[in-house]
């Protein structure tokens, strides 16, 4: 997908480099990035406004944990508050009513809202065990009637017919006096829609609202509507009162602008993900995930967060300081990298982390050889005595086969190990001031 955000916030990270908090002067240069990405994404501007004032108000003077820059700090807040103004009051259905529980599917043609009146009845026969009825009222196009009955059935919920001569409210009213005739735990009423807002259209909606009384009226738009899905949404907000939205077609969509924009103005929660033409290409809004997706950084996020949770910035400060003082840098301190290296997770879990232009450059490594490259060495470290560890130059050919038996391993292994130490060794020198802390600034910028 398109990573122009991604792209961005990584320059910006490099350049963050070396500040040690957010600040007025900084945060204003890196909103800017943040809401040019943020309009990429296709999110409408006036929503955009109003996310990058909150962004800005929690993330002034936000210390920057660990080996964070205020970049990274910043691409943090900005995830979170993505997360938490999509995700909020996210639940399933509601369908604590008298039943049936009458669920009023509203939106525009073609928006997706037969396919997922049919989706959604799948969902409620297998993870809500509902014994459901669907019902159209759309009275304008004969076709969609058919549809419905057509995706009924591969939903494996039952179909009430309603043909053109009929009225919507007379076909809603039948439907209903059906369903509870014959003990239907829900009623998902598809209604029609027209190619744009029409007055006439919200009236007739707006009448069938009032008359069936809903407990679920749900918005199903199309994500690749992007910023048109704002006008949208407003419209049929001020008709009806929304209870939740379904997003559809998140799978043609790669910016996923359409589901801040739309939960902003709306106010109601983005229930269900329409991710696919299929009956089961239906999920639960995952508001994380979403978040990640609109940031379109691949996972840099998690990687972040990583970061702050695992690695023991003592421990590295330590060794840091140790080279620097000129104590010698060990098999030990080598190990202790290691298994740093090893609580970020892992290594193909922290390529897998990065942002796509990084992880290409990696991508010839093979990954599953460096992991157990580097589960051999420990093996290799443990064998070996703690005098051994401190004084490597002692591990002569007796000690080595020990060691090498020990581990399970051949000589020859022992043989590189104690090389790529040394190389180490000699790259610490060096660098003097901190290998690991450099690397690891390295990797989150
Ligand atoms: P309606 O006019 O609102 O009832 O829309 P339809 O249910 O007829 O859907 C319009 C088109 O969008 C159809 O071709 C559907 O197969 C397609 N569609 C609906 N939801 C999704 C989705 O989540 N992903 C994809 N790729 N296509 C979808």
């Amino acid at each position: 997908m398109a990573s122009a955000l991604s792209d961005r916030l990584s320059r910006l990270v490099k350049t963050m480099r070396g500040q040690a908090r957010i600040t007025e002067s900084n945060v204003q240069d890196m909103l800017r990035e943040v809401r040019v990405a943020l309009l990429e994404a296709d999110v409408a501007l006036p929503v955009v406004r109003e996310f990058i004032a909150r962004v800005k108000e929690k993330a002034l003077g936000q210390d920057v944990v660990g080996s964070l820059n205020p970049g990274q700090a910043l691409v943090g807040v900005v995830h979170k508050e993505l997360a938490r103004t999509m995700g909020e009051g996210v639940a399933d259905l509601n369908l604590v009513t008298q039943p049936p529980a009458i669920i009023l599917m509203a939106g525009l043609q073609g928006a997706g809202k037969t396919t997922t009146t049919a989706k959604l009845a799948k969902h409620l026969i297998e993870r809500r065990k509902k014994k459901v009825l669907t019902v159209s009222a759309d009275v304008y196009r004969p076709a969609a009637i058919e549809q419905l009955k057509t995706v009924t059935k591969q939903a494996g919920a039952e179909w009430f017919p309603s043909t053109g001569q009929q009225k919507p409210r007379d076909i809603a009213l039948a439907a209903l006096d059906h369903a509870k005739r014959h003990y239907f735990d829900v009623l998902l009423v598809d209604t029609a829609g027209r190619l744009a807002i029409d007055e006439a259209l919200m009236a007739e909606i707006r009448e069938l609202h009032a008359l069936l009384n809903p407990v679920e009226t749900l918005f199903v738009v199309d994500a690749m509507q992007g910023q048109d899905a704002v006008n949208t949404a407003k419209a049929f907000k001020d008709a009806l009162p929304l209870t939740g939205i379904v997003l559809t077609k998140l799978d043609g969509d790669s910016r996923g602008g359409a589901a801040l924009s739309v939960r902003q103005i709306t106010g109601a929660p983005i229930k269900f993900a329409g991710v696919s033409e299929k009956i089961d290409g239906l999920e639960v809004f995952d508001a994380e995930r979403h978040a990640g997706r609109v940031l379109g950084m691949g996972d840099i996020v998690a990687l972040v967060e990583e970061v702050q949770k695992n690695v023991d910035l003592g421990a590295a400060q330590k060794l840091a300081d140790k080279v620097k003082s000129g104590d010698g840098f060990d098999l030990n301190d080598f190990l202790m990298q290691i298994s740093q290296m090893k609580k970020m997770g892992g290594l193909s879990g922290l390529m897998d982390k990065l942002p796509s232009a990084m992880t290409a450059k990696a991508g010839n490594v093979d990954m599953d050889r460096a992991e157990k490259d580097v589960r051999r060495m420990e093996g290799i470290i443990h064998s070996m005595t703690p005098l051994e560890r401190r004084k490597p130059e002692l591990i002569k050919a007796s000690r080595k086969r020990r060691i090498a038996a020990g581990a399970g391993v051949q000589v020859q292994e022992v043989n590189r190990l104690l090389n790529q130490f040394e190389q180490m060794q000699g790259m610490m020198k060096k660098m003097k001031g901190g290998g690991l802390m450099k690397m690891m600034k390295r990797m989150g910028g």
